[in-house]
């Protein structure tokens, strides 16, 4: 399996056609991130649209997986829905390694199926099945039917999406092994539009680790840093929950769409209040000790007498934000309720969160009414909001029909743009101050992991606009390489780059641990240039009024260092594009 190019499957949905290829690469590009945009470049269409039947939909891992610890993500590429430009969304689960055993680097899907279908791969297999009989069903009722349809626990992945997906929702996520997802930018929809319910991987092939003392010690050092070190137990312990009282007491949390950035009452929502009674147990994905995913329960009475079944939910800052703090839903079980309607209809839960935040305090502006919501939405009323969900996923309503497109274009038909809690995408789960709210709005993937500007933002004053934007730059090219090696971002303090060098050593990808830093640029430029080709703009990009208008710790947000940095790292994201 350690190959000095890449192994990739293609299957074009519309003729049947599978094709195996080999493509160069591996020194230019690593795998991950970088393959996935380079495979984008070779079979994607920049300037057709996103649901165009011939558009990629693209599954990429790295050359580490398989071999250490964490290496566990997978990288999916498409053309989103969301703004029609090249994306990418990162989920982990059993998937990387399910590929890693179907004996792929990456898994390339082209066309559109004739019906409703589901595809399983293997190292030996490709095939399309028709499930028609699945379109429509809730991601539960799809992965229980598919799960007995197509045994083989622990070795497969199936990925699936739900009636938000198959509506081409851009809200629509790919789930992948229950707890896991490919969950912004509209993955989902892509699946639906390629009229794909499911895809299946079986890794069923095996291959010999390396030979040797060298690799065996590595891995060893690696794993008891992983496992025997402070260094990774924050995510075992609380897990990503802790962060909401740590951004509470520095007054950067989003509660109530942004209207306040603390508020004693999210004690209710903490990963400490989380822990004490709802946490029932820790999940990994495959080839991490560590098992981040913290996993509560949601009862429900069935029958009059004392009857009651129950339902697992996985839960992590992010979730907890959108639809807890951020819709001022501050009970930890009435968030669990939230999380398992939009995971049973398939929705990223961060963006619908923070858009039915918006429409709350539209609907209390006389923005919109009642006419258009449905229901009198209000903060903290997780049972209007369950039902909103379920509109959003089904787009019952032309209101619900554009909400779930995105918040700015709800806002763009009713107004309240000021208010959008929109950063590229809807925001993720952090008021830190500029740095963040620029990172996100320009970051390739609007998302908090694209650079640590999060992080920037907590470090005492003085700093300049060229120091951020450099700061920004040089973040995100560290994660590119990561996120091409597809390490888990969490272990991002165990992969130090020589550690990460004497890991592709010791496998036998000695060029590519020698070229790491040239390597990680072109990867950086690469994306960029994918991004900027397909459409972007940076100087398009706006930041809402209500981000000006919050304060943090650090008191006021500084709007003239904020519209400085907006234009300087746009400028630098042109520049890297070349
Ligand atoms: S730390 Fe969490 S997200 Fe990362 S690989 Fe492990 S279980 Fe998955």
């Amino acid at each position: 399996m350690i190959r000095d190019h890449f192994r990739v499957l293609i299957v074009d949905l519309s003729t049947g056609q599978r094709t195996i290829s080999d493509i160069d690469g591996r020194d230019t590009v690593a795998g991950g991130s970088g393959l996935a945009a380079m495979l984008f470049e070779k079979y994607g269409f920049l300037g057709k649209p996103w649901d165009d039947p011939g558009q990629p939909l693209i599954f990429a891992i790295g050359p580490l997986t398989g071999y250490f610890p964490l290496m566990s993500k997978t990288v999916c590429a498409f053309k989103s829905p969301y703004h029609d430009q090249y994306a990418e969304s990162h989920g982990g689960g059993r998937s990387a390694l399910s590929l890693r055993f179907a004996d792929a680097d990456a898994l390339v899907i082209t066309g559109k199926a004739k019906s409703p279908s589901a595809l399983i791969v293997g190292s030996r297999q490709i095939e399309l099945k028709d499930v028609h009989y699945l379109w429509g069903t809730d991601l539960q009722v799809a992965g229980k039917i598919l799960r007995r349809m197509f045994p083989g626990a622990g070795h497969r992945t199936i990925l699936r999406i739900g009636p938000a997906g198959e509506r081409q929702s851009p809200m629509a996520c790919i789930t992948a092994d229950t707890y896991r997802h490919f969950g912004r930018l509209g993955g989902g929809a892509v699946m639906g539009a390629k009229n794909l319910k499911a895809i299946m991987i079986h890794g069923d092939a095996s291959f010999p680790l390396p030979e040797g003392n060298a690799y065996a010690k590595l891995f060893e050092e690696v794993y008891a840093k992983m496992t025997d070190t402070d260094m990774m137990s924050k995510y075992h312990n609380l897990g990503t929950p802790i962060n909401v009282a740590v951004l509470n007491d520095i007054k950067a949390l989003p509660i109530r769409n942004l209207q306040a950035t603390a508020d004693p009452a999210t004690a209710g929502i903490t990963g400490e209040r989380f822990a004490e009674v709802a946490l029932l147990r820790n999940a990994a994905c495959a080839g991490c000790p560590v098992g981040c995913i913290h996993i509560g329960f949601v009862r429900e009475r069935f029958q009059k007498e004392n009857r009651y079944l129950y339902r697992q939910i996985s839960y992590d800052h992010e979730l907890i934000f959108a639809v807890g703090s951020m819709l001022g839903v501050m009970d930890c079980f009435e968030v669990l309720k939230l999380i398992d309607v939009a995971e049973k209809m398939g929705l990223d839960v961060m963006s619908p969160g923070v858009a039915l935040a918006w429409a709350t305090e539209a609907l209390g502006k006389g923005i919109i009414t009642e006419k258009e919501t449905l229901l009198p939405l209000a903060f903290g009323d997780s049972t209007s909001y369950q039902a909103a969900l379920r509109h959003m996923a089904y787009g019952t309503n032309e209101f619900y029909q554009l909400l779930s497109q995105s918040t700015m274009k709800a806002a763009e038909r009713y107004g309240g743009g000021d208010f959008a809690c929109v950063l590229g995408q809807e925001m993720a789960g952090y008021a830190t101050g500029e740095t963040f709210f620029v990172s996100q709005a320009l970051g390739l993937r609007h998302s908090h992991l694209d650079a640590g500007g999060y992080a920037y933002d907590q470090k005492p004053k003085g700093k300049t606009v060229e120091d951020a934007v450099k700061f920004l730059i040089q973040d995100e090219k560290g994660r590119c390489f990561l996120t091409s090696m597809v390490s888990c971002l969490f272990a991002r303090g165990v992969y130090t780059d020589e550690v990460l060098a004497n890991c592709l050593k010791s496998v036998g990808y000695g060029s590519l641990a020698d070229n790491m830093d040239t390597v990680s640029e072109e990867i950086q430029r690469l994306r960029w240039n994918m991004r900027i080709r397909s459409g972007f703009r940076p100087e398009n990009v706006s930041i809402p009024k209500r981000f000006t208008e919050i304060t943090t710790w650090k008191g006021q947000i500084d709007t003239l260092f904020l519209e400085d940095l907006k234009k300087e790292y746009g400028r630098k994201i042109l520049e890297m594009a070349g």
